[in-house]
């Protein structure tokens, strides 16, 4: 088991792995571990229980009795997918656990962004009275990148705003859904050129890596907002750095990071118009212990 907030809802888990016979080997670094740590670690391992952790070829191959991999979350590109086939090694995703605690915190980063709320505050306690005009998020279009179920989660919770919502989402048809969501399915850059919040869910491989570049940025409005709860990867930083600076989006919101956390070096960290978050997307009590019980159910049902 690598995951830190695993340990926070350990008990729940400890119901479920009472009833058979395991030898559990932990992380207690508090870290998202390295390669090495994770070779070392799952040498002896049947199945693992993994967060961010690099489950990377090497890391695969090099865990010979490894049978099941059960992903604390639901992003699966730290893991090597096609060498687990390869082997016969299952994976499983801890799927829906996470999806409301995302997509509040989505909105909360658009709000965040519409009303300079991070700046606000930190303004008033260090004795400026500065007031940045905002902008309203009633009538404004969200463009969804990703409709899977965070995608959806936030269009749910966009339409209680009264926002108008586009999605781009090549590998989602269910036409009857997304009328009944009064949500308009689109391509991508008509949700770049018309969003006045872009914000994407969708999952990082090598189709979507960099998705959002210098040229999709380039076709978004001037006044519009890009949110990132997703992936780092999905963006690219140098691109995003130049736009923000440059006047060529409003501003930006990131949970996610290529390096986590990022460089103190960082660019984007400079930029008033930008705004983070430490990837705490999941991190609520309510979605860490679904994860713990899911992610332990589903490594049972894999092993047994
Ligand atoms: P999901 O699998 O339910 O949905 C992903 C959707 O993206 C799918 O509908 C898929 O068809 C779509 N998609 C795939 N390729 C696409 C492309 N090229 N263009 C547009 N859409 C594409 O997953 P989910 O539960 O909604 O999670 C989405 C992502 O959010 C995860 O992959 C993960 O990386 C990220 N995530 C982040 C946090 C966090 O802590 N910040 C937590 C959970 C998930």
């Amino acid at each position: 088991i690598t995951p830190k907030s695993f340990f926070r809802a350990r008990n729940k888990a400890d119901e479920i792995f009472s009833q058979f016979d395991l030898d559990i080997v932990e992380n207690n670094t508090g870290k998202t571990l390295t390669k090495q740590q994770m070779i070392e670690l799952c040498s002896d391992v049947d199945g693992v229980i993994v967060g961010l952790d690099p489950m990377d070829e090497e890391v695969i191959r090099s865990a010979k009795n490894l049978k099941a991999i059960s992903k604390y979350g639901v992003g699966l590109d730290n893991i090597d997918l096609k060498v687990a086939e390869e082997l016969g090694i299952k994976v499983k995703k801890a799927e829906g656990t996470n999806t409301r605690s995302v997509a509040e915190l989505t909105i909360g980063l658009f709000f965040a962004l519409s009303r300079s709320i991070p700046k606000a505050v930190i303004d008033v306690k260090d004795g400026r009275w500065d007031r940045t005009i905002g902008t309203e998020i009633g009538a404004k279009v969200v463009g969804i990148i990703g409709f899977g179920a965070i995608g959806r989660e936030v269009a749910k919770m966009s339409s209680g705003l009264e926002m108008e919502i586009m999605a781009y989402d090549p590998y989602f048809n269910d036409i009857e859904l997304t009328r009944a969501m009064n949500v308009k399915m689109t391509n991508i850059d008509e949700i770049l050129e018309k969003a006045d919040f872009v914000t994407l869910h969708l999952p990082l491989n090598e189709e979507t890596n960099k998705i959002i570049n210098s040229k999709t940025l380039s076709k978004m409005k001037q006044t519009a907002y890009l949110v990132n709860t997703a992936r780092g990867e999905l963006v690219d930083e140098d691109a995003l750095y130049e736009a923000l600076k440059n006047g060529i989006i409003a501003g930006a919101a990131q949970d996610v990071f290529s390096q986590e956390p990022p460089d103190k070096q960082n660019k984007l960290l400079s930029l008033n118009n930008f705004i983070l978050t430490p990837h705490i997307g999941a991190y609520t009590k309510e979605a860490t212990e679904r994860m713990v019980v899911i992610s332990a159910k589903n490594l049972i049902e894999m092993l047994f």
